[in-house]
């Protein structure tokens, strides 16, 4: 089924953009921001059938002919901007920009709007964001743009500032858990819920291999955290082996735990829950007395320095290790 009501979750994001589909008064120009595996890409999908389904209502019927090719990815008036997953570097280039802006002027082929999807928006290589700005601002008759970041502070505020912002919330525990169950994970479904923060893509990840994986990398980053220098320096290098596309997931997961961390110490200073390490409650307990306050925000604007910066050098291993020693440091080791 193709509708919009087995999307989980986002249902004032979806009625607002339904509504001004129904109206013709869409934005020409989205950004869908939200963290990672939160549904944002799975809406714009949605939001391009509906906007070329043969169907009567506006909602995609996910049975005629666009609906189809659009979830096959086929269909050749809805582009997809994205990174070439076999490069080492998950960028756009500039080429590729000024490919769909060439074949956003031609006509449409069968569409009755065609849409461009970005995502991930953050890949845009300043060359190939300022390339896309002109046609952000002014875009051919008939053609929207749905840009897709998990981390908008990490665009060009020119890009921000020529897009309407949707912001994509996380989705109820409860309902993420019905739907794991409903989907044969009922053994994991409530720990993957709570560890997803809302994600129902990273929840689906963590109740398949990745809790295990997860809290394995977890207590491997803690170790290291412990350890003196050079136990840092020996998981930084670990982490960063090879190139991009072989630690990018790894290192991205790493930042996710830290994340996870500084949140449960948050929480419990405030001596509020339920948190998400439970299995862990001594470290939560020492994080929360070490960094609370003005540590919690100092190591949490680090992480998001360190996420920044990753997209920018081609090795990861600097930034890894001078974010450990940040955290080593704020942790008072
Ligand atoms: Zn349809």
């Amino acid at each position: 089924m193709a509708g919009v009501t087995d999307i989980l979750g986002h249902r004032e994001v979806i009625t607002q953009l339904w509504d001004a589909l129904e109206r013709g008064t869409s934005h020409h120009a989205y950004l869908f921001e939200g963290p990672r595996g939160v549904g944002k890409r799975t809406v714009a999908n949605r939001l391009a059938m509906a906007s070329n389904c043969e169907g009567p209502a506006p909602t995609p019927c996910g049975a005629c002919r666009p609906c189809k090719a659009i979830e096959a990815g086929t269909h050749p008036d809805v582009l997809a901007l994205e990174p070439d997953p076999s490069r080492a570097s998950p960028i756009i280039p500039v080429k590729d920009v000024r490919e769909v802006i060439r074949r956003s002027g031609y006509h449409r082929y069968a569409g009755r709007r065609r849409v461009v999807i970005i995502d991930p928006a953050e890949a845009l290589q300043p060359a190939a964001a300022n390339a896309l700005l002109k046609t952000l601002e002014e875009p051919p008759e008939g053609t929207g743009f749905i840009l897709i970041a998990s981390h908008a502070s990490a665009l060009l505020p020119t890009i921000v500032s020529r897009c309407q912002r949707v912001r994509f919330g996380p989705v109820p525990v409860p309902a993420l858990r019905d739907w794991l169950q409903s989907q044969g994970k009922g053994r994991v479904a409530e720990q993957a819920a709570a560890l997803s923060l809302g994600c129902p893509g990273r929840a689906l990840e963590l109740a398949g291999s990745g809790l295990r994986k997860r809290l394995a990398t977890r207590d491997q980053v803690l170790e290291a955290l412990q350890g003196d220098t050079a136990a840092r320096h020996d998981l930084a290098r670990k982490l960063t082996a090879g190139d991009r596309a072989k630690w990018s997931a790894k290192v991205n997961t790493v930042l996710e735990v830290l994340e996870d961390l500084l949140r449960d110490a948050a929480l419990h200073a405030a001596g509020r829950g339920p948190l998400l390490n439970t299995d862990r409650p001594e470290v939560v307990e020492h994080w929360a007395r070490a960094l609370w306050p003005g540590g919690l925000a100092r190591c949490a604007q680090a992480i998001e320095d360190s996420r920044r910066s990753l997209q920018v050098y081609v090795t990861g291993r600097t930034v890894m290790d001078a974010l450990l020693a940040t955290l080593s440091r704020e942790l008072g080791r």
